[in-house]
Parts: C-alpha cells; structure tokens; sequence
C-alpha cells in the first residue's frame, strides 16, 4: 500500500529505529539525521517517515508531508547556521539517486558551483 513501510528499504529501516542514524531532528511525520558520506561541512538528509520512492511522488500522495519536509530541511539549515545553503533531491538513478525512499540533501558549509554536475 501507498506509504507503507517496504521491507528492502534503507530509510524505512532508520524511520523505524531498526538501523541507527546520527539524529539531529524529529517530528511526528520526519527524520533528519547526517549522510555517512557527507559531500559537503554540513550534509543532513531529510526524509519523510513513510515510503515514497522520491520527493514528487510523495508530494503527489502526501502534499502536506512534503511540505512538513521542505519546512524541516529550512529548520535543519538554521540550526545548522546556514547562510546559504542547498536542497537537492536526487531523482532517479541517472540523477544520482541510490536509496529509493524520498529524501532532502540538505548541503552547506562550502561555496557550490552552478549547473551542480
Ligand atoms: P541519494 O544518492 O540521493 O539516493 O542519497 C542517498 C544518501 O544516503 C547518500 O548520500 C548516502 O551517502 C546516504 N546514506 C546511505 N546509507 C546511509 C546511512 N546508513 N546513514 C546515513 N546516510 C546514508
Ligand atoms: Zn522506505
């Protein structure tokens, strides 16, 4: 069913408390935790609780925990101290997407290029 929890999934298995994560926010529908790999001083990802397999799905199914997503990803930036800052969401496998449970790259710390590669 929509938003339920899928076995394979990595940031399932970390909403559910099965795996850990270096928590830094919680709210009743997300979880903000740092990226074992940070590409940046500052690299939190976002996720929602439930399962969506990337951010426009879940914004189709769930606008609202969407929403509550992109307001935690601008909370995680000021406690972060963030003057500038970047959200990414990495969409299918030819954009870099590897774990296919919607999530924020919340990235700061270090000046970025733009176009991103
Ligand atoms: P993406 O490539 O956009 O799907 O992002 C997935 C992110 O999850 C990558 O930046 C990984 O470094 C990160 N990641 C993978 N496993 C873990 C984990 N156990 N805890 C925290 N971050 C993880
Ligand atoms: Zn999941």
């Amino acid at each position: 069913m929509v938003g339920e929890p899928q076995d394979d999934c990595l940031f399932c298995k970390i909403a559910a408390g099965q795996i850990p994560a270096d928590v830094v926010r919680e709210t009743e529908t997300t979880l903000a935790f740092r990226d074992i790999s940070p590409q940046a001083p500052t690299h939190v990802l976002v996720i929602p609780k439930v399962h969506h397999p990337d951010a426009a799905s879940l914004a189709a199914a769930e606008p609202a925990i969407a929403a509550d997503l992109l307001r935690e990803a601008g909370q995680v930036a000021g406690e972060e101290k963030l003057k500038s800052y970047r959200i990414v969401f990495n969409t299918g496998s030819g954009a870099g997407q590897t774990v296919f449970h919607a999530h924020a790259h919340v990235l700061g710390g270090r000046g970025m290029q733009w176009p991103p590669g």
